[in-house]
């Protein structure tokens, strides 16, 4: 089995494909909405007809807090052989704002090699993807190169808060010497690239009280204190003038980037003015003395993610606000342990705000940094696998989000590789997703690619 015998798979089977994912996108898996349960459902049940289908074996919905995941396994290649574990998710998120959508969200249509709907590449396409790696493979071999396992989650658009329960109460079932996840963008078509770190995140909830209630600002203002200046200052406090984050220890774990990882982010193409445009701003602000995507990737961060206090109603109240809310995310890279940020955190707080305000600080979430060494076999083999589909040797880089790769990792103790086909335009949780045919394709070719070559990898 080489690169041509895949590739000409991919091609006969385009039409057949894309008649599935389209079918798959019509169905609304909305995992926000409980109206959509149902859909969930049918759309869990869709995935494992074409496990099934694809001569993947053991086929199940495994429950997830009640929402259905995605299990199925061809263990064929023996004991001696190693267990790759693919990853992704058939859930989708909200639509809205509805109007901004060229074409309904769940009426798939394709145009110039692009297929647009809710799902078209996160995650649905990806996952089609290494089914039809997997059906490839299978029907022109007869068997797989390695055992290989299906987790597709139903509820990752949420915060997959029932994963950790279910990993470890499958931990068996789905215990692999790797973990593919296919649910991340490459940098584009003629730049290919692989994430090897996502970071970590830890948030902050500030409840801030300097009154009984709110007072009338011409009898009380200029004499007592006000909630709405002390969130004020503390989220001002947060980062210097450099814009460090001011919280004492927090770069003490922070690795430099090793050579290679330095590089490899030296050669990633940067084009500022387009940078701007997609965030839509004016101007970049950050870390002094830090790129963009270094700070995006390789670099912890703090932001204020919601300040609230006083009247924000029409028109005007005139108080003098006894409360106030400051929501603090905090985004974690490798090394660093979200417990030491949580202590440093607490005590910043108590050491910065007055002693007349009652302070809260209540922690939400905590989700540690991951980070497969660049230099790991399976990165090497997955580095590989890329460069022979896309002509190019992959750049490495680092997500700047949190996912459940984490836990994946963490709780089934394996290596996490990221064969992700997805496009930073593909319009992300956003109107009009999108997803590029050709990538869809090349990725199957590099899905099949990859099982092939982890085929060497280490057993344990
Ligand atoms: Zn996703």
């Amino acid at each position: 089995m080489d690169d041509l015998t895949l590739s000409d798979y991919v091609n006969r089977s385009k039409d057949r494909v894309l008649g599935s994912l389209i079918d798959w996108l019509r169905i609304p898996s909305i995992s926000a909405d409980p109206g959509h349960a149902g859909d969930i459902a049918s759309s869990a049940e869709f995935c494992a007809e074409m496990l099934r289908s694809a001569g993947i074996e053991n086929v199940e919905l495994l429950s997830a807090g009640g929402v259905p995941a995605v299990y199925g396994d061809w263990l064929g290649a023996g004991s001696m052989a190693p267990s790759v574990l693919v990853y992704g998710h058939h859930d989708v998120q909200p639509v809205d704002p509805l109007d901004e959508w060229a074409a309904p969200p769940f009426e798939p249509t394709v145009k110039d090699n692009v297929l647009r709907a809710r799902g078209a590449s996160d995650d649905k396409g990806q996952v089609i993807m290494q089914i039809e790696a997997a059906r490839g493979l299978l029907g022109a071999l007869g068997d797989l190169p390695v055992n290989l396992k299906f987790l597709i989650e139903g509820e990752e658009e949420v915060g997959s808060p029932h994963l950790d329960e279910l990993l470890e109460r499958e931990r068996e079932r789905l215990s692999a010497d790797v973990i593919v996840v296919s649910d991340t963008t490459m940098l584009a078509p003629d730049i290919p690239s692989t994430t090897i770190s996502t970071r970590g995140l830890i948030a902050f909830d500030v409840g801030i009280r300097t009154a009984e209630s709110d007072l009338h600002s011409g009898i009380w203002g200029g004499t007592v204190p006000n909630a709405a200046l002390v969130a004020a200052g503390l989220a001002a406090g947060l980062h210097d003038s450099d814009h460090r984050v001011t919280l004492p220890g927090f770069y003490d774990r922070v690795r430099e980037l090793t050579h290679r990882e330095a590089q490899s982010l030296a050669d990633t193409p940067f084009d500022r003015v387009e940078f701007c445009r997609q965030a839509g701003v004016k101007e970049l602000e950050g870390e002094a003395g830090r790129s963009p995507y270094e700070r995006t990737g390789t670099r912890p961060t703090a932001e204020v993610v919601a300040l609230h206090s006083g009247y924000g109603g029409p028109g005007m109240k005139t108080i003098v606000p006894a409360t106030a809310n400051l929501k603090i995310a905090v985004r974690l890279v490798p090394e660093q342990s979200a417990d030491e940020v949580d202590a440093s955190f607490r005590a910043w707080v108590a050491g910065q705000a007055p002693k007349y305000a009652e302070v809260t600080v209540t922690t939400v979430g905590g989700v540690a940094p991951l980070m497969t060494p660049i230099d790991h076999p399976a990165v090497r083999i997955l580095g590989e696998a890329i460069e022979n589909v896309w002509g190019k040797q992959p750049l490495f880089t680092r997500s700047g989000g949190s996912g459940p790769e984490e836990a994946l990792g963490r709780i089934l103790e394996a290596p996490v590789i990221f064969l992700g086909i997805g496009l930073a335009d593909d319009n992300y949780h956003a109107p009009n997703e999108r997803l590029e045919l050709n990538q869809l394709w090349r990725g199957t070719v590099a899905a099949g690619q990859l099982l092939l070559g982890l085929r060497s990898l280490n057993s344990r």
